[in-house]
């Protein structure tokens, strides 16, 4: 098919990812930066999906129910999370980046490597084999990491809501969670760029805005 010279040029959306461990405050804040994305993008004909993981479809969704709720074997659990990402993967991130428009996901493969990697203790050269198999070459182009001591994200979740399966586990874990998304970030070159989560909501607000209006990205 020829394109028509006034075409505008075909552009490839951009993949945004939220890290940190239970309630470090990804949720609180993820909602306001896909709203302001939005309206950004809106004025260039780009839409945002905003979607999560594990989950963003009808199977992830399933399979997350399983994984926040069931115990299994410890590779079970790390296979699950990479089939929810594969139909994640070919059902909506990647038709949505083809399109041009943007994805903002609660959660990405980051979250694998530190939870079943960091605090289960799988091996990070299994989890590197399957990121490879199911996600090629593709990664985040940006991942907000919030970090947060974990006896400040226990204690923000007490009574917060009811625990799943992994809001469960001991602090050891969390600080285990903790320091393998810190190695990520460090060997990330750039990609996985640190919030400080244990400042108040406004002041997190503002670090994100610096973030954004650093990058350039619309509506920030
Ligand atoms: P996550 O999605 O990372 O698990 P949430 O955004 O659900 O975390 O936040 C967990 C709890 O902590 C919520 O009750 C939320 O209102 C509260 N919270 C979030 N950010 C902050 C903050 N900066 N200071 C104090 N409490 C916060």
């Amino acid at each position: 098919m020829t394109q028509s010279p006034n075409a505008p040029a075909a552009v490839s959306g951009k993949f945004v990812t939220f890290e940190g461990i239970d309630g470090a405050g990804k949720s609180t804040h993820v909602n306001a930066f896909v709203v302001a994305l939005r309206q950004g993008l809106a004025t260039v004909g780009r839409d945002v999906v905003a979607t999560r993981e594990p989950g963003g479809t009808p199977l992830g969704e399933a399979l997350r129910k399983l994984v926040l709720d069931e115990s299994m074997d410890i590779e079970t659990e790390a296979l699950l999370m990479f089939a929810g990402r594969r139909e994640h993967l070919v059902k909506v991130i990647e038709p949505a980046l083809a399109r041009g428009d943007w994805v903002v996901s609660d959660r990405f493969t980051d979250a694998t490597f530190a939870y079943q990697g960091g605090g289960r203790g799988l091996s990070r050269d299994k989890l590197s084999i399957l990121e490879r198999w199911v996600q090629g070459t593709r990664q985040p182009d940006l991942t907000i990491l919030f970090d947060l001591d974990p006896a400040i994200a226990a204690a923000r979740l007490a009574g917060a809501r009811a625990p799943d399966k992994f809001e469960r586990e001991s602090a050891a874990f969390f600080t285990r969670v903790r320091e393998e998304y810190l190695r990520r970030a460090e060997e990330s070159g750039g990609r996985i760029v640190l919030i400080d989560a244990a400042q108040s909501i406004d002041a997190i607000a503002g670090q994100l805005a610096d973030v954004f209006a650093r990058l350039g990205l619309p509506g920030h």
